[in-house]
Order: C-alpha cells, then structure tokens, then sequence
C-alpha cells in the first residue's frame, strides 16, 4: 500500500495549518523584538531599578539561541515569569543605637525563583541597598545556583544598613530585629540567606541567634554559620577560592596556569581577601587591592604576611585600606576620585584581573585599560562588575572572560554543601569541601562550554553560563505548569 493512501486530507490540511502557524509563531515572536519588548516591558513596569535593567539585559541578549531552538519557552512566558519575583517582602527595621536614639532602616528579601529548590541567596547591609539592586542579584542567583547543580533556587535580601562605624551591640541590635520580622519568611525547605557585603559571621551568627531563639528549633536556616555551630569548613573561602579554580580552568583551555601571573584585585572583602589567597597558593601575585575608600598598588606583590596584615586590618579593625601604605610604606595609595571617568586601578599592567568589590566596577574605559595593560583574563568575583559594554569589549579584544554567576558560584555551592552536612548532622573535612569545590568549579566551567558550544557560541562563557543556567530553570519551570 503507497503513502499516499494513508494520509487523509483532513491530515494533510492539519499539516498545511501547523505549517502556517509555525511560520506565523516566528513572525510573531521573532526573538530579536520580543528581547527588545522584554526589555522595555521591565524597564516601564519598574523605571527605577537600573541593576536590574542591566541584568535583565545581559541574560536575555544571549538567550537567543536557546529561545530559538526551543519556542516553548516563549510560548510558556518563562523569561518573562522569571524577571517577576515569586515574592517579595519589605520591612521597617527600626533598633536602638548605643547613644539611645531610635533609628530606622528598611529590610527586603526578594524570593525571586523556586523552581529547583529552596530560595537560596545572601543578605547585603550597605547604604546603597534597594529593591532594584536586590532584584539584580536575586535574578543572577537564579542562574548561578541552577549552574553548580545543586538543588537551589533563587533569592536575596538585606537592609539600607551601613555597619560601618557601628559599635558591635548596634550591629547585634540591628540584626536581631532584622531577623524578628525575616523569620517569619525564611525556614530550612523555604529560603536560606547567606552573607554578603556587609553581612560575614559575625552578623550571621546575630541573625542565627534571633531565629533559633524565636522558632525554638537548631535548624540550618541561614548558611556561614561558625564551623563550631553548624557551619561548613572552607565556606568563609569558598567564593574567591572558587573564582580562581574558575579562572585556573580558563587558562588550562589554552594550556596555560596561573604560576608567574601578576593580577590586579579590587575589593579587600571576604571575596577578595580569599581570591589574593588562593592566588598566593598557586604561584600568582596580586599586586592590588581597594575599599571604597580608593585602592593601593604595591609593585613588589601583596606576599602573605602582608595578605594577613590586610585580614587584621579589614576583619578585626574595620580599617581602611591607606593603613597599609603606612606598614609597607613601598605600596601606594590612591583615594578614589569621583570626577574620574575610569579607575586607575585597572590601568596597570597585569595578566590577569579580578574584579571583587562591587557592582558595575569595569566601565568601557577600564576595559580598553585592561586590553592596553595586556590582560589575558578576566574572571569576575563581584556580582556584576563589568558593564555590558565592557564586556563586549573585552571579549571583542580575545580577553577570556569568566563572568560573576559562573566564577563566584564557590560560594553559594558551599553553602549548598552547608545545607547538606547540617540535614545529615555531620561535618566534613577541609579538604573533602575543598576537593568538592574544586570539583564543583571544574563541572561549572565544562557546562558553560558544552552550553556554549551546543547554541553555535563557542568559548563564549557569559552565553555558555546564562544558556545553561536558564534551560535547567525553564525546563522545571515547563514541568511545573503556570504557577
Ligand atoms: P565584603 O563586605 O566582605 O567586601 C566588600 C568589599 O568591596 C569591601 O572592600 C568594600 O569596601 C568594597 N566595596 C563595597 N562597595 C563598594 C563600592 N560601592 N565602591 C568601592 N568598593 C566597594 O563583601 P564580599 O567580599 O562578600 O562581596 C564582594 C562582592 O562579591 C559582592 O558583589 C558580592 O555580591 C559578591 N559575592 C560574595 C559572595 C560571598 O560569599 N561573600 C559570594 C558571591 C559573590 P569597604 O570596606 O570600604 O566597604
């Protein structure tokens, strides 16, 4: 019997209309314009959040080839559901200051994506803290967290609260009464908070305390515990660790290592102070590191005495960085200057460079800097530090260039690594973390290049990291219908 006997018109008419409708679904939604819609969308619905515009923008413009490959995603509105936060919460924190004067700050905590687990994100106490710095870096968790393949959603949170010059019983006041409106939130299956800038152990462990004390239970709620109270070991070094195993990986690809490399740092933080260290271990040289205050350059390389010096000074004193000059009066010290277009920082000659402070630290000039100082790689500690433009910059000049929600993602699996210890009441060792971290970072990397490779944009890390980290999330997102 031929073929043509077992295709009724009806069937072939059904074809004829697929086909129409096919072609007509593309013209619709061609993916070019509805990126653009997508954008304009976000940016009217919330015209403030300008972090969050730029984040938003960065992942949809790499998107296309996963959109185009897979129109369901589309036509189930998964990125324009994934830009909407689950929920959000919002709260006055009102605390007494040592001198009895109330004052007032705001909490929030964005749960912007559960879909893979539990809303899982830090907590920044800084000035600058808003709702649209909030919701940037909830979405990039989102994506971050799908990439270390540990069964973690999305989320972040904190407070307008600047710690700085704060006695420690103000910071303890306010972080108990954060936590007496966050409790009600957050749980061990629902969302753990983690720190962040301004957030380190021992505001954790203020938190910690509040919430153990208001729902009567040791539960792992919050992650970077103290090792003796249910933290893990290695999560304090966990995310610089991992943005130089993360950029160790990169250099392998071109059968390079780190060892002889001289590297520029921002930041003196918890990320940066663990970057220099893994740095030192592996036979490379920082050469600078900055607070918000300027940065210093020290030409004869950051040793690790000096790394410790620069722990004292940060960790226990809170000082600024200038001090450093005044013990190793060979480095130099320069202020930030506002009326700068660029950062003088990133203007001087290095192999490699780590961004490690904040948001939007690498503008098109710092990028045309690093290209001119000869930089080979790039790997972002911060969340966002580049400018989109920079990026393409750098990319468009042969820099490898590893991005935040890749590279930084040591922390947030060590924290997921936390979870698992605190649910099996147990504790690993230094080296059984680290050698899971090590893992973890490696298993990233190859994801980012298999999905970069599989979408037609080879070596792209910044498309590899966001097609990947998408398709795990929509892919649930698909499975659990509209909710
Ligand atoms: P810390 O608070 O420990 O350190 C932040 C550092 O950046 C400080 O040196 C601070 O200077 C500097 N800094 C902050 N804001 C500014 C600013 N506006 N201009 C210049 N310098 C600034 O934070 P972390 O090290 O934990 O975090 C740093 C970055 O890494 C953030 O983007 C964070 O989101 C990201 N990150 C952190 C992870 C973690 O586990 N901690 C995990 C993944 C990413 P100063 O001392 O003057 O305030």
């Amino acid at each position: 019997m031929g073929l043509a006997y077992t295709i009724s018109p009806a069937t072939v008419l059904d074809g004829v209309r697929m086909m129409f409708w096919a072609a007509y679904a593309v013209k619709e939604i061609n993916t070019e314009e509805w990126i653009v819609d997508l954008l304009e969308l976000v940016q009217t619905k919330d015209p403030g959040e300008k972090e969050f515009h730029q984040a938003v923008a960065e992942v949809a413009s790499s998107l296309k080839p996963a959109l185009e490959r897979n129109p369901k995603y589309r036509q189930a509105k998964i990125l324009e559901r994934m830009v909407e936060p689950e929920r959000v919460v919002m709260f006055r924190v009102p605390w007494m200051d040592d001198a009895g004067g109330v004052q007032v700050n705001r909490g929030f905590r964005v749960q912007m994506n559960s879909a893979i687990g539990p809303y899982k994100g830090g907590l920044r106490f800084h000035p600058s803290v808003n709702l649209g710095i909030l919701k940037f870096l909830a979405f990039e968790q989102v994506f971050k967290n799908a990439l270390t393949t540990l069964p973690l959603g999305g989320g972040k949170g904190g407070a307008d609260f600047n710690p700085k010059g704060k006695s420690d019983a103000e910071v303890q006041r306010f972080c108990h009464s954060f936590m007496l409106e966050l409790f009600r939130h957050i749980g061990p299956d629902t969302d753990v908070p983690a720190g962040d800038i301004g957030v380190g152990a021992r505001e954790v462990g203020y938190m910690f305390g509040m919430y153990k004390k208001l729902v009567n239970n040791f539960t792992g709620v919050l992650t970077g515990k103290g090792a003796t109270w249910g933290g893990s070991l290695i999560r304090p070094e966990a995310a610089g660790y991992g943005v130089i195993y993360f950029a160790a990986e990169i250099l392998q690809t071109k059968g390079k290592t780190l060892d002889g490399c001289r590297c520029l740092v921002s930041g003196a933080g918890n990320v940066a102070q663990f970057a220099m260290e893994k740095l030192l271990h592996l036979g490379a040289t920082p050469i600078t590191f900055s607070d918000s205050s300027g940065y210093i350059f020290d030409e004869a390389g950051i040793t690790a005495d000096k790394l410790l010096f620069i722990k004292e000074l940060k960790n226990m004193r809170r000082g600024r960085v200038s001090e450093y000059v005044e013990r190793y009066p060979e480095a130099v010290f320069t202020p930030v200057d506002p009326t700068h277009d660029h950062n003088p920082l990133w203007a001087h000659k290095a192999d490699c460079a780590f961004p490690c402070a904040t948001q939007n630290e690498i503008n098109a000039q710092d990028a045309h800097n690093l290209v001119q100082g000869k930089v080979q790689v790039v790997t972002e500690g911060a969340n966002m530090p580049t400018e989109l433009e920079g990026v393409h910059i750098l990319q468009d000049n042969g820099v490898l260039f590893g991005p935040a929600k890749a590279a930084n993602a040591g922390g947030v699996s060590v924290s997921g690594l936390e979870m698992t210890q605190n649910s099996m009441r147990l504790s690993w060792t230094r080296d059984e973390v680290d050698s899971r971290l090590k893992q973890i970072m490696k298993g990233i990397h190859q994801g980012c290049l298999d999905a970069a490779e599989a979408h037609g944009v080879a070596g792209n890390y910044v498309a590899g990291a966001n097609i990947a980290g998408f398709i795990k999330v929509a892919n649930a997102m698909l499975d659990q219908g509209v909710v």
